[in-house]
């Protein structure tokens, strides 16, 4: 199959120790259930291939003869305990370079075992990697930048969890798999000369603005942290809980990645937890900050002989580095919120406004979205802000905001109308497991245009007393 993309291999001619190659499982009867082909145009990928051409692309089954397929190596913090980890279910199909040379991952999840499978099948289930191509679909809707689903393919087989269910291979983009688990398998290692190739390697992938600079790594560091406070910003902006937090799903490009416990916040609690697994709340809507400067800290580390020959200077170069990630993920957050009841340019003595407002929809239970679009619809006199308190609010911001420009179109810009509600992805995803991908789609539809009104079916919560949960390791 000759295919129109563009692809190279620069991860295979890293040093072994990186990663193992490993052939897919042949799929019996791969089945294409969704292929996103706005995301193959702009990656060049000119489609002349049919739906089954393309489940045998996106199941592992047809490898272009200059791909090297490859499970990369990494290790992790998985909830604040150390481990060696790997793709145990994921392969590196090939790098795929866009009409602006610009470098992507061409990554299938749920291609089977590998090397580093430990316990586990290597397999995925169809429900999940739907769920991964519809939250990451509406992240990037959102602006906010992600890792992309290409397709979803069916398999034949049954993966066994708590019962069996359908299988699925994602077939996932992005800037790169390079983690801060990465990183700290190298460290791991203790091979200095590795931790060099490996530094100048990421560096060329995605700063090579900062090749000649003096102390490269110090800048690494410090535009890692940037990028994570501004996307850690936009999650809050958006009411969205990662879940799932460990250094190995923190990728130093800055996207979002691995969508396994997120979930939206529908009624607004700063103490939001979706995940079945985080008993603590380590990744807590309100933790998520603190959680990425954690992981940071974790990146510092693995960087410290190249920050400085002394120790002492090293550690003070990193740490004067990550004491920058609380100013700018602060200012960041502060700016997207103020925008969002109308702000342009909001000044610290306005946070209290923000921050009461939040304050005031965990007290009235409010929905988190739904109370933004209120304000910019100027629906606010039949809710909670006509209590004494919510009025009280509504009228200091009120006279805030009769000093903006025209605070009411910057709102209905900015608020989304669709999230990925999770009884709606819920709903879907439910069907979609019984064959009928409706309901997917036109979600899906909705999701990719969040800021466009809608019908209120897409906007309305769900059973405010069924507390939502969702699972790991699927
Ligand atoms: P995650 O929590 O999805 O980021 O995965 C954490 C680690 O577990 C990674 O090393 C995954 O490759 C591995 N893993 C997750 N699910 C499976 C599975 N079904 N089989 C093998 N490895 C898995
Ligand atoms: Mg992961």
């Amino acid at each position: 199959m000759k295919l129109s993309w563009k692809t190279e291999n620069t991860y295979k001619d890293l040093p072994s120790v990186l990663f193992s190659l490993v052939d897919a499982d042949p799929i019996d009867k791969p089945r294409l259930v969704v292929f996103n082909h706005a995301l193959a145009d702009a990656l060049g990928l000119t489609i002349t291939l049919s739906d089954e051409e393309l489940a045998q692309l996106c199941s592992g089954n047809l490898v272009d003869e200059r791909w090297r397929p490859l499970a990369q190596a990494y290790a992790g913090h998985q909830f604040g305990g150390f481990g060696i980890l790997g793709d145990g279910r994921a392969l590196l199909l090939t790098e795929i370079l866009d009409a602006q040379g610009q470098r992507f991952d061409l990554q299938l999840k749920g291609s089977g075992r590998t090397p580093y499978s430990r316990g586990g099948d290597g397999k995925a289930a169809l429900g999940p990697m739907l769920r991964e191509y519809l939250i990451s679909e509406a992240m990037h809707a959102l602006g906010i930048p992600t890792t992309r689903s290409l397709a979803v393919v069916q398999t034949n087989e049954k993966i066994l969890r708590e019962k069996p269910l359908p299988g699925a291979i994602l077939a996932r983009i992005a800037q790169s798999h390079i983690r801060v688990g990465t990183f700290q398998w190298i460290t791991q290692t203790g091979d200095s000369e590795l931790q060099r190739q490996f530094f100048h390697y990421t560096l060329q992938r995605h700063f090579p603005h900062l090749i000649a600079t003096d102390n490269a790594a110090e800048h690494l560091l410090l535009e890692v942290i940037q990028r994570q406070a501004t996307l850690v910003a936009l999650w809050q902006s958006v009411g969205f809980v990662h879940g799932v937090m460990n250094t190995d799903n923190m990728v130093i490009s800055g996207e979002t990645i691995d969508y396994g416990p997120c979930a939206f916040l529908d009624q607004y609690h700063a103490d939001a937890v979706f995940s079945s697994i985080d008993h603590q709340g380590r990744y807590a809507y309100k933790n998520q900050p603190n959680a990425a400067l954690w992981n940071l800290t974790r990146f510092a580390e693995t960087l410290l002989s190249l920050l400085d020959d002394n120790n002492d200077m090293a550690t003070k170069k990193a740490e004067a580095a990550l004491a920058t990630f609380a100013p700018l993920y602060v200012t960041e957050y502060y700016r997207l919120m103020g925008r969002k009841i109308g702000i342009e340019d909001l000044q610290p003595e306005d946070h209290p406004l923000v921050d009461r407002l939040l304050g005031l929809m965990q007290t009235h239970q409010a929905d988190y979205t739904n109370t933004f679009v209120a304000l910019g619809r100027k629906e606010t006199s039949e809710s909670w802000f006509s209590s004494e308190d919510g009025s009280e609010w509504n009228s200091l911001w009120i006279q805030r905001i009769s000093k903006e420009h025209d605070p009411y179109a910057l709102m209905n810009r900015v608020n989304p109308q669709v999230i990925p509600r999770n009884h709606l992805v819920d709903e879907a995803l439910t069907i979609a497991q019984q064959g009928d991908m409706t309901l997917f789609h036109e979600l899906l539809e909705q999701l990719q245009h969040p800021f466009q009104d809608t019908p209120k079916k897409w906007q309305t919560p769900g059973d405010p007393t069924q507390r939502f949960v969702t699972y790991c390791g699927t």
